[in-house]
């Protein structure tokens, strides 16, 4: 699988093989049983039920590095965040701030473009309750840096969404840039920032989860604020 990621010579050619990944047996039997029993709402649709590559430009000067699709969202429709709460909490904000074409994102052929970023998950397959293990993470390293070596001649900003992602930055400052992380680990919170020389900015987001964004734990304004900085950042 590493030698795969690292053979990958496009995005194009790398979004088709993570689409063909089957290096984790607990996420492949997890992601095909979903898609066979489907939630009800959804029992006459074609469930992707397979890993989700990263969308958005092949030249972003932002990415957004999140946990790993949502079983009925992304790992229905084929698309990052797409289909799902937590996509239209994160598609509204990134339409306010210019980043995307549309505020909301609701299929894969449902006419969504994004400016200047492009998304992508830790962990490419949708884990049972949300958390993958760290074997699994580990599989799924190669594929997350290879795209960040892709994208690597633009890339300013990381915006991590949640701990999971801002602890999957660490391994692939290295892998990617040759830079090792800081020690301590800066903590995770949101608005937190890391500014190294030679590697994107990291910034800190709470993860567009239900939980934090029906609880007002994380709210249109934060997130408004978060883009804002990183736009600047990334000076755009
Ligand atoms: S989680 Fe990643 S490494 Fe594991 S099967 Fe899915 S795409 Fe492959």
């Amino acid at each position: 699988m590493r030698s795969e990621a690292a053979r990958a010579a496009s995005l194009g050619a790398l979004d088709a093989a993570i689409s063909d990944c089957f290096a984790c047996p607990r996420l492949v039997a997890w992601r095909e049983e979903v898609a066979a029993t489907k939630r009800a709402a959804f029992r006459d649709q074609h469930y992707w039920g397979r890993p989700v590559p990263g969308f958005g430009v092949a030249d972003p000067e932002i990415a957004i590095l999140g946990l790993a699709p949502a079983a009925h969202g992304g790992n229905r429709t084929g698309r990052i965040f797409t289909g799902d709460r937590s996509g239209d909490v994160l598609f509204a904000a990134l339409h306010r701030a210019g980043l995307a074409n549309q505020p909301t994102s609701v299929s894969a052929d449902d006419g969504l473009a994004l400016n200047h970023l492009r998304i992508f998950a830790a962990v490419r397959c949708a884990p049972p309750d949300n958390k993958p293990l760290p074997s699994e993470r580990d599989n799924c390293a190669p594929w997350l840096h290879r795209e960040l070596e892709l994208i690597r001649p633009t890339l300013k900003v990381v915006v991590a969404l949640g701990a999971f992602a801002w602890q999957a930055w660490w391994p692939a400052m290295t892998a990617v840039y040759g830079v090792r992380p800081p020690v301590p680990r800066p903590k995770f919170g949101h608005g937190a920032k890391v500014s190294q020389p030679g590697v994107p900015d990291l910034l800190g987001c709470f993860h567009v989860s239900q939980q934090n964004t029906f609880t007002g734990k994380l709210t249109p304004a934060m997130l408004d604020d978060v883009f804002t900085e990183a736009k600047r950042l990334a000076r755009i």
